[in-house]
């Protein structure tokens, strides 16, 4: 099997089929972008890269910058981290407020708005400058100097973050948020306009697939224990309420984004990034996930 024709092969399939989702239009910015753009990039643990389509091209990362803080607050607070936040999918939207009253300000997961929120301020507590800090970590994590906040998506969405301020000052009324929630909401706003292409996320992505190794200079991130857990936490939670869904029909642990970005990760094998703006109704790429169960199954790469 040649993974390069296979990859070329879905691209192509689902690059023609009628796109159903719609950009996501509650952060005004992200309606900006082009919706036909979409692009593909792979990178495994014996040094293949390639690419189809726009996988040079930055897009919003949104939320699949909550598994790099995640990993960084892990990484600073080991066990202790779940005391703060819970493991378990939460079965409600990724912006819900119902779960944290009956469940005293601990959310539910570290990826639904509440828990990242939470990971954002254990950040804020232990960094000397938070923003400055967690790029220098993902900029060694990636092994590219290239990536950058977007002021313009940050300041879009504080502009309407009418939620997740909610979510925040609730989380503080339980005691769960330590720092004040304007400088958590602006660290949060700001690590969730991360832009990066493709190219890049599927690089950074392979220390996930190579027991919490970077591939490029072999430093250490994560335990490998650390990094089973947090592959397992992208299993069960990673797809808002879709997790169940991308489980059953592409079978890889990954992460998306209402940018319209999803990476997956194959333990001991590859990380593989797809970007295609518009989503379905769940909130994931439309054309993405399409893209990665063609690609599953055609290559028989899954972990199931
Ligand atoms: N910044 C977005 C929000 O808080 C992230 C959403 C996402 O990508 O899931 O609404």
């Amino acid at each position: 099997m040649n993974i390069k024709e296979v990859i070329q092969n879905a691209y192509h399939k689902i690059k023609d089929i009628d796109d159903k989702g719609n950009l996501a239009s509650y952060i005004p910015e992200l309606e900006n972008v082009n919706s036909a753009c979409f692009g593909v990039h792979i990178s495994t643990i014996d040094t293949l890269n390639f690419g189809v389509g726009n996988y040079h091209d930055k897009f919003s990362i949104q939320s699949i910058a909550k598994v790099l803080t995640l990993t960084m607050a892990y990484n600073i607070l080991g066990e202790k981290l779940w005391k703060r936040v819970k493991v378990e999918p939460s079965g409600t939207a990724f912006n819900s407020l119902v779960q944290l009253e009956v469940e005293n300000g601990i959310p539910r997961n570290p990826f639904i708005n509440a828990g990242a929120i939470v990971i954002a301020d254990v950040l804020l507590s232990n960094l000397d400058n938070p923003k400055e800090d967690f790029l220098n970590f993902v900029k060694t994590l990636s092994n590219s100097k290239e990536i950058c906040y977007s002021e313009k998506i940050a300041t879009s969405e504080k502009s309407v973050g009418y939620r997740n301020a909610a979510l925040c000052n609730f989380i503080k009324s339980f005691g769960n948020i330590e720092n004040k929630p304007s400088e958590v909401l602006d660290f949060y706003f700001n690590l969730c306009s991360l832009e990066m292409s493709c190219k890049e996320l599927s690089n950074l992505f392979l220390f996930l697939a190579n027991d919490g190794f970077t591939l490029a200079d072999n430093e250490q991130i994560l335990t490998r224990s650390q990094t089973k857990r947090i592959n397992a936490l992208m299993q069960t939670c990673g797809f808002y309420d879709e997790s169940g869904e991308f489980a059953f029909k592409v079978g890889l642990p990954g992460k998306s984004g209402v940018g319209g970005g999803i990476i997956a990760v194959h333990p001991k094998q590859y990380a593989i990034a797809v970007w295609s703006p518009k989503l379905n109704e769940k909130g994931n790429s439309y054309k993405g996930m399409r893209f990665l169960e063609e690609f599953t199954t055609e290559s028989k790469l899954s972990i199931f």
